[in-house]
């Protein structure tokens, strides 16, 4: 049976710890990230065109509509790799906020990956696509298993790990968006406090909820939250307001808190509300 469309969720993640080790000499950086996905997502819908085209439309969202589209650039280079003839009409519903720290734009390739496996029939396994997906960008390694995970390298080396305990996440994004190139090409490693990224791992191994709250971390924190004050002022009001812990998302500005309990989850949320127009309540998808 042909199959003519194809449906895909594309999860958003957040990074629970994210250490960078130095920089290499390919200009990027080697880094160690515990990353888990959240059930914030964009729906990728793929239909199959007999032309030799690709088409995109999204809606919901303000994100490039050609090459520069890293579902597009997915599209384009199984077609390069694999000499497709076929075509694919790519629809993104965008809920994932852009430049956001949150790895949207990465969930959008890697679930365009996955789709037009299905789509154009072409049978590459996970791995395959993953390997894929990091000539793309470094989180779509990761976004195209999805889960929790240890991300080493330049980020598109992947260790699968278990699930952290069940919580609430709050994300709050302030009205900035900031390129995850600049925040590297700022940071200094000299004198840095590193993050305990081997330390989360055994925590969420162990599921102790107070040891991941207690060992969240982002070296990334100290060049963002200098450039934009306003990340670190939602950091403290979330915090005031009653989160268990609370982080910077990625390069960033996306701020995340945790809550074991659903009624102080909505507290907070109420709370920050009145400063801070872009909030979510999702919850820790983890597997
Ligand atoms: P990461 O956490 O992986 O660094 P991010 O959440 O900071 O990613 P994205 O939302 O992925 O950032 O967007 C980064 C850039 O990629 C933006 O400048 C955006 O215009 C571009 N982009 C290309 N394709 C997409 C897409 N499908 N969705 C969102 N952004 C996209």
């Amino acid at each position: 049976m042909t199959i003519n469309k194809v449906s895909i969720k594309a999860p958003a993640k957040i990074n629970l710890s994210l250490d960078a080790l130095r920089k290499r000499e390919d200009g990027f950086h080697e880094v160690a990230m515990v990353m888990t996905t959240v059930d914030l997502a964009d729906r990728i819908e793929l239909t199959l065109l007999e032309a030799d085209e690709i088409k995109i439309e999204s809606s919901g969202g303000f994100v490039p509509l050609d090459e520069r589209n890293l579902a597009f650039q997915a599209a384009l280079l199984l077609k390069k790799t694999f000499n497709i003839k076929k075509g694919v009409y790519i629809h993104i519903s965008k809920h994932i906020p852009v430049a956001a720290g949150l790895a949207g734009g990465s969930s959008d390739a890697a679930a365009t990956l996955k789709g037009l496996n299905e789509l154009w029939g072409l049978e590459l396994s996970l791995d395959e696509l993953a390997e894929l997906g990091a000539k793309i960008g470094s989180d779509v390694s990761f976004c195209v298993y999805g889960g929790t995970a240890l991300a080493t390298g330049r980020g598109e080396k992947i260790h699968h790990i278990s699930s952290p305990p069940p919580c609430w996440v709050l994300l709050a994004k302030p009205p900035i968006g900031v390129s995850t190139g600049e925040v590297y090409r700022n940071l200094r490693l000299q004198g840095i406090k590193h993050p305990d990224v081997e330390g989360m791992v055994k925590a969420i191994e162990e599921k102790d909820y107070d040891k991941i709250c207690s060992l969240l971390g982002n070296v990334l924190e100290s060049v963002t939250l200098k450039m934009y004050p306003e990340v670190k002022h939602i950091k403290e009001q979330m915090m005031r307001l009653g989160a268990d812990a609370v982080l910077m998302s990625g390069s960033g500005p996306t701020v995340f808190g945790l809550f074991q309990h659903e009624s102080r989850l909505q507290r907070v949320y109420n709370g920050l509300r009145g400063f801070c127009h872009e909030v979510y309540a999702v919850r820790l998808l983890g597997e």
